[in-house]
């Protein structure tokens, strides 16, 4: 808008869109009302401005009635609901998919890791080497089994559980290492692989937020002796409730299944001569809506995938041009991230002091959907609740379980630092918009930067 075309009309416009008065009208100049339109595109949304983010950021979970809904009316009419033909395709599909010979489709990801946990015979007695940046199922899984979580601190350029420090935490009782893909970023898979391969350690990889993501071209999960998914809604291959195991491991995997089945006969499980349960089993069957949703689901995957991959590589160059934010890092065999989260650090001293909350409220105003993130997993009340717990006290002595002494030796200082000052998440629907979306982004964060002593007053 040039000032010779800036009538009467449309100055009245503009003035009415920032809510000024008549008296303002009648005392501003257009060249002024053009100032003072774009120093109302600069000024913070929290403080009144216009947000760098106006429309609406894709909805989560998606549904196309068109393309979605023919396999699972199909199901519905049929009235076979319980586990069945479409729960294979299911397992099928995913197994091909993330390159694995075996998928077990199960409730969901909690109860994989469960299963997987218990039938390797990983419990009590043992110690797992775990991350403290991750949900809490990713350590409750061990408890759960009866073992003994291990923290090792993470990687603050990555997220991940840093590879360097778990060979120091190694003992005579170390059983597993549980990776967590966490947001989606693989883990250090090559390191890892060699020190469970040099301690004769079983290894079950928590990639509930990692479908598609790869590691020198092999999908997570395919690396350990069993890797675990998450189908939750909020999830990026979403079924409202659905979780899966997958290994290369017949025997381990026929376990799962008479396991998942009440511990009924499966495969190499069956005792020649007896009927009826061969294992103290679970009951963790999806049903065939379930799978036929996830089926549906899974199509958009690869796309999403993609997509999610362009605008996070996009955004995390711009932003990563602001003073005091820092974006995830991948490792440099990582040739793929399913970026269930975007991450990055945000440095307070660099935005005057603004403390991360105060940022992430300017962000939200700005209409950014973000988080601070995880709490450390070493540092919550379950733990000490395990370890008075009865059949905790009757397995191990006094001196295992002096919580003074394990917080003492589970202390993850550079998680502590992300959890508590520096992460910021923005969610993975957010990847699914455009390009000029990205730029909204990178167009709230450069205006806190440049108002960030006034937004900490
Ligand atoms: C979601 C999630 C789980 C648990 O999966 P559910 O399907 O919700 O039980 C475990 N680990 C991680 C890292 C997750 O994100």
């Amino acid at each position: 808008m040039k000032k010779s075309n800036l009538d009467r009309r449309d100055f009245i416009k503009i003035n009415s869109a920032l809510g000024l008065g008549a008296a303002t009208l009648l005392s501003t100049n257009p060249l002024q009302a053009i100032n003072i339109f774009n120093a109302k595109h600069q000024q913070p949304a929290i403080l009144g401005g216009q947000p760098a983010m106006a429309s609406d950021w894709p909805s989560w979970p998606m549904w196309n009635p068109e393309t979605d809904e023919k396999r699972l009316l199909e199901v519905m009419r049929s009235g076979v609901w319980s586990r069945k033909n479409v729960t294979i395709e299911f397992e099928n599909k995913w197994a091909a998919t993330v390159g694995s010979k075996r998928c077990l489709a199960v409730v969901n990801g909690t109860n994989a890791m469960n299963a997987s946990l218990a039938n390797l015979e990983v419990g009590w007695g043992d110690e797992v080497i775990v991350t403290p940046y991750s949900f809490i199922a990713s350590i409750s899984c061990v408890l759960f089994n009866g073992a003994i979580p291990v923290f090792v601190d993470i990687d603050p350029d990555t997220f991940q559980m840093d590879a360097t420090k778990i060979e120091e935490k190694i003992t005579k009782r170390t059983k597993a290492i549980m990776p967590v893909h966490i947001l989606g970023l693989p883990c250090d898979m090559d390191p890892i692989m060699n020190i469970a391969k040099k301690h004769n350690l079983v290894v079950v990889e928590d990639a509930c937020q990692g479908w598609l993501a790869e590691y020198n071209h092999q999908k997570v999960g395919t690396f350990g002796d069993a890797g675990c998914f998450s189908f939750q809604n909020s999830k990026n291959l979403p079924i409202g409730e659905g979780g899966a195991i997958v290994s290369d491991n017949d025997a381990f995997m026929d376990r799962c299944y008479s396991y998942h089945n009440y511990g009924m006969p499966y495969g190499s499980m069956k005792v020649e001569g007896s009927s009826g349960a061969v294992m103290a089993g679970n009951k963790l069957r999806i049903t065939e809506y379930q799978a036929a949703i996830g089926l549906a689901q899974l199509e958009r995957l690869e796309d999403q995938t993609s997509k999610r991959s362009e605008n996070a590589e996009y955004l995390k160059s711009k932003i990563a041009t602001v003073p005091g934010i820092t974006p995830y890092k991948l490792y440099e065999k990582v040739t793929r991230a399913s970026f269930h989260l975007f991450p990055f650090r945000y440095n307070k001293e660099a935005f005057k002091g603004l403390p991360r909350h105060k940022f992430l409220a300017a962000m939200r105003a700005e209409g950014i959907p973000c988080s601070a993130g995880y709490f450390p997993l070493n540092k919550m009340p379950y733990l000490k609740n395990a370890f008075e717990s009865k059949n905790y006290k009757l397995f191990y002595s006094k001196k295992d379980l002096n919580y003074a002494d394990y917080e003492e030796r589970n202390q993850c200082p550079i998680n502590d630092v992300i959890c508590g000052e520096e992460a910021i998440w923005i969610p993975q629907y957010v990847l699914l918009g455009s390009m000029s979306d990205m730029n909204n982004i990178y167009n709230a964060i450069q205006k806190i930067y440049d108002n960030a002593a006034l937004l900490n007053k």
